[in-house]
């Protein structure tokens, strides 16, 4: 890209629109601007090399296009770039630099070595410079494209060299640069040498799957669905860590907008949006996800190092990465180690309170029973209904679906194609077989995920189902719970709930969405008076009051209920098979985890 155009410095009034600020703080950060002026350059191949934390030595060659002995004189110089011309290219900028500053700052505080040879040349040059001094201009001979040396980084500014860290630190911030730029651009072969040892070898042309194993590893990408969208502004792709492989900070999150890792507060908010029912809050999911939108939509020339972009159209990008993730996340099948993966997230261990009794067991071997289909082909192909099948609420018998038009049955598998109750374990969990392997579901979890997506259908398709009580339970709330009862009472009422006032702070209820069943009125109520309390102040989703009001009133439903037969946890696992995001309850608590026989002979060394 940097090509055919050479070099020239920014007139001042380009060089004052353009954010400014230092973009040389650490050894990482030099690091970062010399691999983005090899990509920039075009090269397939970049090799890294430090010693100690990059304090003493930095070099960073590749095999892109070169510079000619002026360019290489120029590139140093402040302000000077081949990448732009004035501010309205920064608008359909290709490349990622376009400051023409980042030399300059390195060679400005350490010794630096400019070696460089475009192919077509017979000689190359090297330039030295010392703390932003030029020594040294000289043909040299050397390999096409450039090499870049730093010095003793900051060895004229110990302000700076003090806040340095540990070798550790530094390295560890390093190999993060290169981590990011390795994923955003799968084809380019990387290797990262320090003191001496090579740490990284990516090899060149490898495709974005394959670069995102050798990467993360294979644990961690097995537990990523692949990423797919076309908006009409933004194309989504990459990939979606499951629930199981979330963590309590944002580091395994990693955005690229066309190809250039950077962030918004729409994409924080998107995510967190995205996995809100999926996961507790303190969760992130590792993304990778690569947004590329024409680059008139995207302003790039907000911050300095260009960490922070800004979008023209914020929402249009948030709505894209929502539906974006929400298809990744609704899988067609688990993957061998796939939801709940093995060793990840566990469930917090059963509460006294959350036993759960199977009234009638079956005592029998299990080997001696044949597996029994459960659920029918996804196609439905033996007359079953599958609106029917998505829309059975286990253990409320008498109640058909009440919405006769669900979403499409659509094509998508459900997570198992037979299945069959063995036991449980625990007092709680229900253990089943499936085709592919051994099952742990949490039969509350389980209920509250399918109650959950009954209730949040009928919201949406605005016909949720009221059911009146027999005796009307008058129920008193604390002072702050009244009141944001009252300030929801429309939507309360829409979805069902009959409430009247009965003075001071007890409300008389003579109805409930009739979903929940016979759940207790008093849990129902304050469990949503908390939940709005909490979620007041939260903007942006449309439906926030009554998912909120859905999600407490169906963990309170469930608590009320503590024993179940075995055809109503059959029922319960049919159900939980035909929602939209099986794996997880709406609290994003698993409601399942899955050890496929893959992993079960590996355990048992049948490998
Ligand atoms: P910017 O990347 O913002 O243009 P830099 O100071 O990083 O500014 O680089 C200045 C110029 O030097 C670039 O515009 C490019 O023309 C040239 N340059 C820098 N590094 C390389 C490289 N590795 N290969 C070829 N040209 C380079
Ligand atoms: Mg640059």
């Amino acid at each position: 890209m940097a090509g055919p155009r050479h070099i020239l410095v920014l007139s001042d009034q380009v060089i004052s629109q353009i954010a400014a600020g230092e973009v040389v703080d650490r050894p990482a950060s030099v690091v970062k601007e010399l691999i983005e002026n090899a990509l920039d350059a075009g090269a397939t191949q970049i090799d890294i090399e430090v010693t100690d934390g990059g304090r003493q030595v930095i070099a960073v060659a590749d095999n892109g296009c070169g510079m000619g002995p002026d360019d290489a004189l120029l590139s140093i110089e402040r302000h000077a770039t081949s990448k732009i011309r004035d501010v309205a290219d920064i608008e359909r900028i290709q490349t990622l630099g376009f400051r023409g500053e980042a030399l300059a700052a390195i060679a400005a505080v350490a010794h630096f070595t400019l070696t460089t040879r475009p192919a077509a040349a017979l000689a190359g040059t090297e330039v030295t410079l010392a703390g932003g001094k030029l020594l040294e201009v000289k043909e040299a001979g050397c390999p096409a494209g450039t090499r870049i040396q730093v010095r003793r980084l900051f060895f004229n500014v110990p302000a700076r060299r003090k806040f340095l860290r540990s070798d550790q630190t530094e390295l560890a911030h390093i190999r993060q640069v290169l981590v990011v730029y390795a994923l955003a651009h799968p084809a380019v072969g990387l290797r990262l040498v320090v003191d001496g040892r090579e740490v990284y070898r990516l090899a060149a042309g490898a495709t974005l799957p394959d670069r995102l194993r050798e990467v993360l590893g294979a644990e961690l990408a097995r537990l990523l669905r692949p990423v797919s969208f076309q908006g009409e502004e933004v194309t989504v792709t990459g990939g979606a860590g499951l629930p199981a492989a979330a963590r309590q900070d944002r580091s395994g999150q990693y955005v690229f907008i066309n190809g250039r890792p950077a962030g918004a507060p729409v994409l924080s908010h998107a995510l967190s949006e995205a996995y809100r029912t999926l996961l507790p809050p303190g969760r992130y999911p590792p993304v990778f996800l690569f947004l590329t939108m024409d680059p008139a939509l995207v302003d790039v020339n907000v911050h300095p190092t260009k960490k922070e972009v800004r979008f023209r159209h914020p929402g249009q990008v948030r709505d894209a990465l929502i539906a974006a993730l929400r298809g990744a996340l609704q899988p067609p099948a688990p993957a061998p180690g796939g939801p709940g993966g093995g060793e990840a997230a566990r469930p917090a261990p059963a509460a006294e309170t959350q036993r759960l009794l199977i009234t009638d067991l079956p005592d029998r071997r299990a080997f001696s029973y044949p597996r029994l289909p459960m659920i029918p082909p996804a196609a439905g192909a033996d007359g079953a209904e599958p609106a029917d099948r998505k829309l059975t609420t286990p253990g409320m018998e008498g109640q058909r679906p009440d919405v006769p038009s669900g979403p499409p049955p659509d094509s998508r598998p459900a997570p198992w194609s037979w299945c069959r109750v063995l036991g449980q374990v625990g007092g709680l969990y229900v253990v089943l077989e499936t085709e592919d392997g051994l099952v742990l579901m949490d039969p509350h979890a389980a209920h509250e995920r399918v109650l959950y997506e009954q209730f949040m259908r009928q919201v949406l398709a605005r016909q949720v189902r009221s059911q009146g009580l027999l005796a009307p339970e008058s129920v008193e709330l604390m002072p702050r719970e009244v009141a944001v009862i009252n300030e929801h009472r429309d939507v309360l009422r829409q979805m069902g709930f009959g409430l009247a006032e009965f003075g001071g702070a007890a409300f008389i209820v003579d109805a409930l969405p009739a979903c929940l069943g016979n759940a207790s009125a008093r849990s129902v109520l304050a469990a949503v008076a908390e939940t709005l309390q909490r979620g007041g102040a939260r903007g942006g989703a449309e439906h926030w009051a009554e998912e909120a009001v859905a999600q407490a009133a169906c963990k309170a439903a469930v608590k009320a209920r503590d024993t179940l037969r075995l055809d109503e946890i059959e029922k319960l696992v049919v159900a939980l098979a035909g929602t939209e995001m099986p794996y997880t309850c709406p609290h994003g608590r698993p409601t399942i985890i899955f050890m496929s026989f893959d992993e079960l002979n590996r355990k048992f060394g049948r490998a």
